[in-house]
């Protein structure tokens, strides 16, 4: 039973970064994504891409993973409504996060995460929070995280660990962490196949992968990508 994870994975650059993290840790690993109304079915089908070519491509790892599962939480996404459930623009609010923050997503994420990891018989809940490029998410700082596990642990009697490997990593680190992990082999995969951008674009691949090169999410994974390429394109541990 230790050695289980579920991953709370979006599709995203991150999360695809976590599931290779647990897919070289753990023997068996489940997935979990979140539909809470996203404008953009676009992050939805970049979860089975870059599911069914991880299997493709590292074949070590296909034993490994095992069901995906999606839950609909609509219902907390309409409490929201920010520019990643409505059509407001993304700007930066008042407490300085982006309107596209929901607040305390993570932690309704965490929760429902862990009630799925208790029918499931897995252990370990992997997150994508990061605490050094977005330290204005309050639900994604490590100090959270620890009252979050310690509050599942008590009200479900369990023993799970909320395992957060990007915590510490810039994003520039991402990438090098998914070199360490899954070589150039998983960059490329990365890049065209997993989905980060605000606006759901998908018309022009750049060298960082796909999107609209403008909104908050696109730069911070140009500016990752570019700070990791022009170092040499550097492996990192976690
Ligand atoms: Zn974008």
């Amino acid at each position: 039973m230790n050695d289980s994870a579920l991953v709370l994975f979006s599709g995203g650059q991150d999360s695809t970064a976590c599931l290779a993290w647990a897919l070289d840790r753990y023997g068996r690993v489940e997935t979990v994504g979140f539909d809470y109304g996203q404008r953009h079915a676009v992050e939805l089908e970049a979860r089975q891409r870059v599911r069914e070519r991880l299997m493709t491509e590292f074949p070590q790892w296909k034993a490994g993973l095992g069901d995906d599962h999606m839950l609909d939480i609509r219902s907390f996404g309409a409490i929201g409504d920010t520019a990643m459930t409505s059509d407001r623009a993304i700007e930066i609010t008042d407490k300085g996060l982006p309107s596209t923050f929901v607040p305390g997503r993570n932690l309704v994420f965490l929760f429902y995460a862990a009630a799925l990891a208790d029918r499931r018989g897995l252990t370990a809940l992997v997150g994508g929070m990061c605490e050094t490029d977005f330290s204005g998410y309050p639900d994604c700082r490590r100090s959270t995280l620890d009252a979050t596990e310690q509050a599942l642990n008590l009200g479900m009697e369990q023993t799970f660990r909320v395992e957060t490997p990007l915590m510490r990593l810039t994003k520039a680190g991402t990438w090098g962490l998914a070199k360490a992990l899954g070589g150039e082999a998983l960059i490329a995969i990365t890049v065209e196949d997993s989905h980060t951008c605000y606006l759901g674009e998908r018309g022009t691949l750049h060298a960082w992968g796909y999107g609209c090169g403008g909104c908050p999410a696109c730069e911070l994974r140009q500016r990752g990508y570019e700070a990791w390429d022009a170092d040499g394109r550097p492996e990192v541990r976690s």
